[in-house]
């Protein structure tokens, strides 16, 4: 922002005196509002009305520099503490080398936008037309902000299955529209549909499902999708998937695509990951697949806000998924990693939460003494700091107060990393809380 690199966040003084701006009649400040000082001689002041007033920094950023802080082991904010395959980056560079360092279409690489649409064929039996159907994004963020930008209009409410990740309502906010919190069932995470029918009325023009989901771990199966399918039948509602965590589900069941269901795929948009699925979150690319009608009108506003996405990295991506190996992997591999961490929680008082898919386990601490009686997001922060351990608390899922005692940990660890956590974990025992086993 120009002259405001040194001014504290609510007084931004431009120093550039602009002719036009210099009225003195003074904008009164309000709070969330920025007050900007257009000429310091002139006592003329610009209001910038916060439209995210409740937003502040999230609890991933916050809970990662507090685990650093404290040299905690960061269980909180989802990202993997291992590096991805050589193979992977090897494939990258070799791009950046031959050439893929300019503008790609504006829809994605050809060639990763096939294999977004070959992987969804051989996982789905259903497949998209690469050309008219598939998106390439920097990152699943950018792609949801882009969907909901393209179908909320002002006034436009929109479904939001509670806990649900951090960036939907600020999102469907900054599109003029007003997010509708229906709680999954407190206790087990699962869809209630009957509260879902409820909360839909003739303004509704979006649904956003997350499956597998974050924070709680629980799947959509094909009866819950059927379900949904029945419920917006007559209505003129569009369904954001969430699916970013798409090859991580467990025990052989497998993740159901919003994008194969017949009575949802004509109104559905299914928002994919690269980050997750090639444990390079840092990268932010991501897919959209959505009818053509649809992905046009997703497409004119995702040409508006990023263009189109890393060249070099799309090309990387295409060549590496030539083998489907390591999506296919991708399960047991995480499966491992959880059964590890779940086996080493029940030795301690906390007490997991089942998890179906995804790279989070959610557990009770209302056994631990030390930590009952604390709201989550202070139960998080002693975690931290006095056993070296972090977490996310499950509150700033919800938009209202919601206390549980509930937490979340991230598994996408190296096992040692997963072992040295519950060793300290394990100390809880020593502060009023038994074991389970
Ligand atoms: N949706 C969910 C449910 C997530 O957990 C994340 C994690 N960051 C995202 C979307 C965003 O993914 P990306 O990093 O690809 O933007
Ligand atoms: N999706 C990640 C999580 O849930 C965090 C992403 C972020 O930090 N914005 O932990």
């Amino acid at each position: 922002m120009r002259g405001a690199r040194n001014a504290a966040p609510h007084d931004i003084s431009c120093r550039q005196a602009r002719g036009q701006a210099t009225r003195s009649a003074a904008i009164r400040p309000r709070s969330n509002s920025f007050s900007v000082s257009l000429n310091p001689m002139q006592d003329a002041t610009l209001l910038l009305s916060s439209k995210l007033p409740k937003v502040g920094t999230t609890i991933f950023t916050v809970m990662s520099a507090l685990a650093q802080k404290n040299g905690a082991i960061n269980l909180g904010q989802g990202f993997p503490d291992f590096e991805p395959d050589d193979r992977l980056l090897d494939r990258v560079s070799a791009a950046m080398r031959a050439g893929h360092n300019q503008y790609p279409p504006m829809a994605g690489n050809p060639l990763l936008r096939q294999r977004v649409a070959d992987k969804f064929a051989s996982v789905h039996g259903v497949r998209p037309d690469w050309e008219h159907e598939v998106t390439i994004t920097s990152g699943a963020t950018q792609a949801i902000l882009s969907v909901i930008m393209a179908v909320v209009r002002a006034g436009d409410e929109v479904i939001v299955l509670e806990p649900a990740y951090d960036s939907y309502v600020p999102n469907i906010e900054l599109a003029g529209g007003r997010a509708v919190p229906v709680g999954l069932r407190p206790g087990d995470f699962r869809p209630d549909f009957a509260a879902i029918e409820q909360a839909l009325t003739s303004r509704t023009r979006l649904v956003i499902v997350n499956t597998p989901h974050n924070p709680s771990g629980r799947i959509w199966r094909r009866n819950d999708w059927d379900r949904l399918g029945e419920i917006l039948a007559s209505r003129p509602v569009f369904v954001l998937s969430d699916e970013v965590y798409e090859h991580m589900v467990y025990d052989g069941e497998s993740h159901v695509s919003a994008g194969a269901v017949p009575a949802l795929s004509g109104r559905s948009f299914v928002v994919s990951s690269f980050g997750k699925t090639l444990h390079v979150t840092g990268w932010k690319l991501g897919s959209v697949i959505a009818p053509p009608a649809l992905t046009a009108e997703f497409r004119k506003v995702h040409q508006f806000t990023v263009f189109t996405a890393n060249s070099a990295m799309q090309q990387g991506i295409a060549d590496y998924l030539g083998d489907p190996a390591p999506w296919q992997q991708l399960a047991s591999f995480y499966q491992a990693r959880r059964d590890r961490f779940l086996a080493g929680l029940a030795a301690t008082p906390l007490r997991a939460l089942p998890c179906e898919g995804s790279y989070f386990v959610c557990a009770r601490y209302d056994e631990v003494a030390a930590m009952r009686d604390l709201p989550e997001r202070e139960a998080c922060e002693w975690l931290t700091r006095e056993i070296g351990v972090a977490a996310i608390p499950l509150s700033p899922f919800y938009s209202a107060p919601t206390e549980q005692r509930i937490i979340r940990f991230c598994f996408a660890k190296r096992q040692t990393t997963l072992d040295q956590a519950v060793a300290r974990l394990a100390s809880l025992c020593s502060m009023g809380g038994t074991s389970s086993r």
